[in-house]
């Protein structure tokens, strides 16, 4: 009898993780630990990393697997039940609109709280503040008003008071895109950046459209001048060609003290839409240039006729504009994060929507060999974490695979994850992620889809 009471509390100790992930390949990128173990998770945090055999409620058998930190996405405009299945099932388990941003940034959270398959989260964007005050009849982009005006002393006030609003609503940053609003100028871009030093937030900037080099210039000493952490979107297709020249100056403003970051999706194509400023101009571009344009909706190559006539309906076009060789280069270099820029309504959209992640770990990792798995995953989740870390403490707890991190976990087979969207077809999951948790609950299981989970948090200023 006094033994079995002496036995009881250990046999309950030895089973109360609620969920093992038993000997998998554990790869964390922040303490660089790479070696078969088996996690316990309890509740919504990993409890245990451990050598020996663990017990819990739920085991799964991880063997062969690897078991990484959930992706953390910093560039995700759809924000929408499907477009979070989507992201699930390509190993993301926190999606930030954080490059256009919302307004209003309250109603945007309140809306998705409790509801949410994975974590969420946006900045105070620029782009959606413009657009209201300047009464612009565009959706996510501008189309005319904020667009082809410049604003008045009082409408300037009138978006600086809405993007501060949004700051102080734990808005995780502010967004812009120059590109989309060419009539902000340099003024109107500086007094922003002062504005989110302010609030010590980070500025999300899609650079202005033209040279690259003229282009960073301009957000590398509004920063600096205002004293703000800068994150500049999508290096690969801001930059194409001139990556080297991009890279470079990317380098070089970090040796020097400046909190500068950047992302790259790694496809060839951009995509943006059709009505905005990106196509400004394109009416008189040679004939050839629209060959390049793709309308995801029926697949087709544009010619000038069919350019014009969606450009006044509206919609999303992808441009072939990159080449491999600048794709493998963005990848290779060891501070750019990954990041998908994904859009995606209805099954139509651009494939790093559905799959960048596992495009990253599938392609660019396992056949031509451009990165290693650990740099891949600490691309895809350590180095977003530690973006946001200083403006929100939840991200202290994410990006990291250790004990007393959030159970944010991807299980993916690294012999077969692959990406299976394409242009002509983007709603179609990635391949080979096993399992995914967010907050300690199954969202793909056996490689499906979990029904009626919500486990996702809003992820917030704070
Ligand atoms: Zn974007």
């Amino acid at each position: 009898m006094r033994f079995l009471i002496l036995l009881l509390p250990s046999l309950l100790a030895a089973q109360n993780y609620d969920v093992v992930l038993r000997g998998g390949r554990v790869m964390d990128p922040e303490s660089g630990l790479d070696a078969v173990r088996s996690v316990g998770i309890r509740g919504n945090k990993i409890a245990a990393i451990s050598t020996s055999p663990l017990r819990g409620r739920v085991e799964i058998d991880a063997a062969s697997l690897v078991v990484a930190p959930g992706f953390i996405d910093l560039h995700q405009h759809s924000q929408t039940p499907e477009a979070y299945r989507y992201k699930a099932m390509d190993g993301v388990t926190t999606a930030l609109e954080l490059e256009a941003g919302v307004s209003p940034v309250s109603a945007w959270y309140t809306a998705r709280e409790g509801k949410a398959l994975i974590n969420f989260g946006a900045s105070s964007g620029h782009i959606p503040a413009r657009m209201a005050v300047m009464h612009d009849s565009g959706t996510l982009l501008p189309r005319d008003a904020a667009m082809n005006r410049v604003a008045t002393a009082e409408e300037q006030k009138a978006i600086e008071a809405a993007v501060a609003k949004g700051l102080d609503e734990g808005g995780l940053g502010m967004g812009m895109g120059i590109t989309y609003t060419p009539t902000a100028g340099p003024d109107e871009i500086l007094s922003l950046f002062y504005l989110a030093a302010r609030f010590k937030r980070p500025v999300f900037v899609h650079i202005r459209a033209g040279d690259v080099v003229t282009s960073m210039q301009e957000v590398v000493t509004d920063a600096a001048a205002a004293g703000v952490p800068l994150h500049i979107v999508h290096i690969n297709s801001a930059a194409t060609a001139k990556t080297p020249q991009a890279l470079r100056i990317f380098d070089g403003v970090r040796a020097r003290g400046l909190d500068v970051t950047t992302e790259a999706y790694p496809y060839t194509a951009s995509m943006t839409e059709i009505a905005s400023a990106a196509y400004n101009g394109w009416e008189s571009r040679p004939a050839e240039d629209f060959a390049r344009l793709l309308w995801p909706p029926t697949g087709e190559r544009l010619t000038r006729e069919s350019f014009l006539r969606y450009r006044r309906q509206g919609g999303f076009v992808a441009q072939f504009g990159n080449t491999e060789e600048m794709i493998r280069m963005v990848l290779a270099h060891p501070n750019v994060m990954v990041a998908s820029d994904g859009i995606i309504e209805n099954g139509i959209g651009h494939p790093r929507a559905v799959g960048t992640y596992a495009r990253v770990l599938g392609k660019y990792v396992r056949e031509d060999k451009a990165l290693s798995l650990m740099d891949a995953i600490r691309k895809s989740s350590l180095l977003p974490a530690q973006r946001l870390e200083a403006i929100s403490s939840r991200m202290r707890q994410k990006g990291r695979l250790k004990v007393g991190a959030d159970a944010d976990i991807c299980v993916f087979d690294p012999a077969r994850v692959i990406d299976k969207a394409t242009f002509q077809n983007a709603a179609q999951y990635s391949e080979g992620f096993r399992y995914v948790l967010v907050e300690g609950a199954f969202v793909v299981r056996e490689g499906k889809l979990q029904e009626g989970v919500a486990p996702g948090q809003g992820i917030r200023a704070q």
